[in-house]
């Protein structure tokens, strides 16, 4: 999914493969990467290293042409890949079926957001016996205890109590889930993302009914 990597480093270049391998093995980014480029999806045109950012990932560039930047090496993490690897197939199936456009894509970011969290968090919660705990990317980390609880008795319902990854997800609790997650989030929270548009979290469970994934 990245057409150059001649900004990197040997060690950079070793660092962000060695992620990807790990991630390979895993059966959602596995048909991820496949569909992506079965697609003929366009791959990030360059990945980099920029200390200057806040965060370990980010996605520069216009919206028909994204630049993948690391904050540093240490960033190129299996967490932090798969996130941006995962931003840019949404961007491109979104885009492919208009859901998504260069005028309405700073709306859609919030949802775009929450479908990675809670791709992650499915992923963890299936292979996790303890939920709040290290590998959790956790959408509702910042929230209080009891929409937590109830997050997790969600995650329950999607996941069929931690068996399967779910092949559809009623749009109107995922709204809300997203709405909270934006909302008690302190790393996204003063984005100022809205809801206004209809964006189901069709990049996910297209990717999932394509799997291998126990479903
Ligand atoms: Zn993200």
């Amino acid at each position: 999914m990245v057409k150059s990597d001649n900004l990197l480093t040997d060690a950079e270049r070793n660092r962000l493969n060695a992620s990807i391998n790990v991630l390979n093995q895993e059966c959602f980014f596995a048909a991820m990467t496949s569909m992506f480029n079965n697609r003929g999806y366009a791959p990030f045109s360059e990945v980099g290293i920029d200390p200057t950012f806040i965060g370990c990932g980010n996605i520069i560039g216009n919206f028909n042409n994204p630049v993948l930047k690391f904050n540093n090496t240490d960033c190129m993490s299996t967490d932090v890949v798969e996130e941006e690897f995962f931003h840019l197939f949404q961007r491109r199936m979104y885009a492919a079926s208009s859901a998504i456009t260069s005028a309405n894509y700073s709306a859609a970011l919030g949802f775009l957001e929450f479908e990675a969290y809670l791709q992650r968090d499915i992923k963890t919660h299936i292979k996790s016996p303890i939920f709040i705990g290290t590998g959790y990317n956790f959408a509702l980390k910042n929230s209080d205890n009891t929409f937590q609880a109830q997050y997790i008795t969600w995650l329950n319902t999607l996941t069929n109590n931690r068996t399967k990854w779910p092949t559809t997800i009623d749009f109107n609790t995922y709204k809300m889930w997203a709405e909270r997650f934006a909302a008690t989030n302190s790393k996204y929270k003063n984005f100022g993302y809205t809801f206004n548009i209809n964006l189901p979290p069709n990049a996910l469970i297209s990717i999932v009914n394509e799997s291998n994934c126990s479903k």
